[in-house]
């Protein structure tokens, strides 16, 4: 492998940066930054991912409340707690953990987090922003890739960009934001017609499908770079006989094309650690706007 995009030890640096700025201002302010997250049913990915969060917000200084309701709730009682942390002056930013039980339609919930806490960018408003150009809480997950690729000095301007996903979570904003960096950018999506075609004209390919190992040699074009957004767990003999243990791995074949790559996101380790800085990095600014102070994250927001 020639170059590792490494999300872990970005997202460490930002950790760093963030808690100087909440030092900087808490005691001016009289209180820490605040995320609200509320998880629905029993998800077992979702509760590792919550928890993943809660220690993020630990390490950095970031007040943070889990509000676990059960899978049964009804969209009203969803709408309920939201309310509640709309209207919580120690809560900055709001998160409703993706993906909710079979049955519950996130699109009115998510409309139901006041803008200005929305940490996850999934509000019409602030996508409307991102539409427009306009500062906003940004996707955590297109948004960290772009600190990503940022940080490891990757050029965009007048780059070949290959999405493939269109999800509003990932895929659309991810293409907004490439594409605001001047990148020319192609959406492929389980439509797309002879997939390998499109994605040999990548210099920039971000791999956001959500099927493991859908994506190989036949895919990559030589000296690109590619993003796994990709996660999945895949079981596995575990070291205790008769007992299965997992993996993780993404939706491309890394050990397959990493010989070509110029440079690539390890799974885990790479896009993973970056959404959840970017949730921090959101909050943060939050509390910025919502204490009056002025924002000094703007830069990491695409
Ligand atoms: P999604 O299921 O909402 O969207 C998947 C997209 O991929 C769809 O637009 C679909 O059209 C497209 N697609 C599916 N099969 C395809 C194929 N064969 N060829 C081309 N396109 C295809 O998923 P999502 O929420 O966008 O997430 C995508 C993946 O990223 C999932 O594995 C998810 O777990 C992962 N994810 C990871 C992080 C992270 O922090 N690492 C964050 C968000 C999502």
């Amino acid at each position: 492998m020639k170059n590792i995009l490494d999300g872990k030890l970005l997202a460490r640096e930002l950790e760093l940066r963030l808690i100087a700025e909440i030092n900087r201002f808490v005691a001016q302010v009289g209180r820490p930054p605040g995320l609200g997250v509320i998880r629905v049913g029993d998800d077992p990915a979702s509760k590792v991912y919550v928890s993943n969060k809660e220690k993020a917000c630990r390490r950095v200084g970031l007040n943070s409340v889990v509000l676990h309701l059960g899978a049964d709730s009804s969209p009203e009682a969803i709408i309920q707690t939201i309310e509640s942390l709309n209207n919580d002056h120690k809560i900055d930013g709001i998160l409703l953990q993706l993906p909710l039980p079979q049955g519950i339609d996130a699109a009115p919930l998510l409309q139901a987090i006041s803008p200005d806490k929305d940490v996850d960018g999934l509000h019409a408003l602030n996508l409307g922003r991102l539409i427009k150009g306009e500062k906003g809480p940004r996707s955590c997950t297109p948004a960290g890739i772009m600190a990503l690729l940022r940080r490891n000095k990757v050029t965009l301007e007048g780059k070949n960009a290959v999405v493939i996903g269109r999800s509003i979570l990932v895929g659309k904003p991810m293409a907004l934001m490439l594409q605001a960096a001047d990148a020319t950018v192609t959406i492929a999506h389980s439509k797309t017609a002879n997939l390998p075609v499109l994605t040999n004209q990548a210099d920039i390919l971000i791999v956001a499908a959500g099927k493991a190992h859908l994506i190989g040699d036949e895919h990559v074009r030589a000296n690109s770079i590619v993003v796994d957004v990709g996660i999945h767990r895949i079981n596995k003999e575990s070291s205790m006989p008769g007992k299965l243990g997992y993996k993780l791995c993404g939706d491309v074949r890394s050990e397959e094309v990493a010989y070509k790559v110029k440079a690539i996101t390890p799974v885990p380790g790479g896009v993973g650690p970056m959404t959840v800085s970017m949730l921090l990095v959101n909050t943060v600014n939050c509390w910025q706007f919502h204490c009056g102070l002025s924002s000094t994250l703007s830069d990491l927001l695409p």
